[in-house]
């Protein structure tokens, strides 16, 4: 049987366990669901895991770490990079 990613690891200590998906997977995002689904994360005991597991894996939806799609790409791809990586 596959296990998802929630199965697995720090994923089950995460404190969206038993949250409703549409907060941190809605299907219209909204600034209101994602100030919600941020607040569940700044108490999450592995949101430094979560985090670091979202940026590498290139998540493409959803609140990980805290985090938006647009928030982790920041981290992935710093303001400037391009230039950096030309030069
Ligand atoms: S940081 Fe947020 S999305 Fe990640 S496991 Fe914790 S509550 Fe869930």
């Amino acid at each position: 049987m596959r296990r998802t990613v929630r199965e697995i690891g720090w994923a089950v200590r995460g404190a969206c366990r038993g949250s409703d998906p549409e907060l941190f997977f809605p299907p219209a995002p909204s600034v209101e669901q994602e100030s919600r689904a941020k607040a569940v994360c700044a108490g999450c005991p592995v949101l430094d895991d979560c985090r670091a597991y979202a940026v590498r894996a290139a998540e493409p939806e959803g609140i990980w770490g805290g985090l938006t799609v647009k928030e982790r790409r920041g981290l992935r791809f710093p303001a400037g990079w391009r230039q950096r990586a030309a030069g």
